[in-house]
């Protein structure tokens, strides 16, 4: 088992497949882009089911795959294939803007992979093209629709904006009222690749809430895993459900059980952190084993205790990107 110095165990990994994304989300990254890895420095599709038979090895139970999209990679299925059939390992998810997804949908669902996350920041074309700087949004309203309706277990991740997106709070919240789905309202965080800096942000969960309970003064907070990001609510007469992830007020590093690994190898343990080693040269070295184990237990063994305690340490970590980080 990894425990980490805070006593916190450690049993859910974040895997970033790729930096890149066919979306220029503007609260990611610039519209030209960011400098992405070059295809040598990424992990290949052999090193990254190695890297994941190592660390459940040690204790991880839960795979996330993540990016950059996860789907620009052509490999992708074959690491899912792995994942799949690997022991110890109890639930694999995926994080994915839905672009791309269509063709991977049934070998998903006969694969027993039911967890997956849609990034969806407008519920209106325009808006979605605004903010995505990519005319994508037929595309991924199909999609969502498909893998709902197919029985896959959907969570929405829209994250809301100032001046750009919160108009579609309450519409998008319909999608819960008609689909077993649930609707999570994030906190931007400064993770942009220097597009723009911010120490405060006007839509915190707070406003977030207190603007969902005018229109549903009636929804109440339903039990949630300890170590769930998200407070979860549910509206009565509604099918799904809804939910709000403090991820800039950072409320819940107190129960953190997450380990990041970006697509070039760096281990992340707190969003707000600097990586605490990479791995990649190591992959490619002798008892690459022994040694990744051992970089892993140093990495959890120093964690910060929040985001703010990682915040103060790093103060310029606030240059990076989700997609290079590994949303
Ligand atoms: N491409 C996939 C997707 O769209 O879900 C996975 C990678 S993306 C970087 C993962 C998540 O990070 C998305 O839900 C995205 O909205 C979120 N994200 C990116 N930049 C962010 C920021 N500055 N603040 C908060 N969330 C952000």
């Amino acid at each position: 088992m990894l425990i980490d110095n805070h006593n916190r165990t450690i049993n859910y990994l974040r895997l970033a497949v790729t930096d890149r994304c066919n979306l220029r989300c503007n609260y990611c990254m610039p519209a030209e882009g960011i400098n992405f890895a070059k295809n040598d420095k990424l992990l290949t599709i052999e090193e990254l089911k190695t890297l994941s038979g190592i660390l459940v090895g040690q204790g991880i139970d839960k795979i996330r795959i993540t990016g950059g999209e996860p789907f620009v990679r052509k490999d992708l299925m074959e690491l899912l294939r792995y994942l799949a059939k690997l022991d110890g390992l109890k639930d694999i998810s995926a994080t994915t803007n839905a672009t791309l997804i269509g063709p991977y949908i049934d070998e998903l669902k006969s694969l027993g992979i039911k967890n997956i996350n849609v990034s969806l920041d407008a519920i209106n074309k325009a808006t979605f093209e605004r903010i995505t700087r990519r005319d994508q949004y037929d595309t991924v309203h199909n999609n969502l629709i498909r893998l709902i309706s197919e029985g896959f277990n959907v969570r929405i991740n829209f994250i809301a904006l100032d001046g750009q997106n919160t108009q579609d709070i309450l519409p998008i919240l319909e999608l819960a009222k008609h689909y077993p789905v649930s609707v999570r309202f994030l906190e931007e965080m400064p993770f942009n690749g220097g597009s723009k800096t911010f120490q405060k942000i006007a839509w915190d969960y707070k406003k977030i809430l207190e603007h969902i309970r005018e229109a549903h003064p009636d929804f109440y907070k339903l039990e949630s895993p300890s170590t769930s990001t998200s407070i979860n609510y549910k509206i009565p007469g509604h099918m799904g459900t809804f939910g709000v992830i403090p991820s800039f007020s950072r409320t819940f590093c107190g129960t953190c059980n997450r380990l990041r690994v970006s697509a070039t190898g760096d281990v992340i343990t707190c969003l707000y952190a600097k990586p605490s080693a990479n791995l990649r040269d190591i992959m490619r070295s002798e008892n690459a084993k022994s040694k990744v184990e051992e970089q892993i237990l140093i990495a959890v063994g120093s964690r910060a205790k929040t985001g703010f305690e990682a915040q103060e340490k790093y103060r310029d970590v606030f240059s990076n990107s989700m997609t290079s980080i590994g949303g």
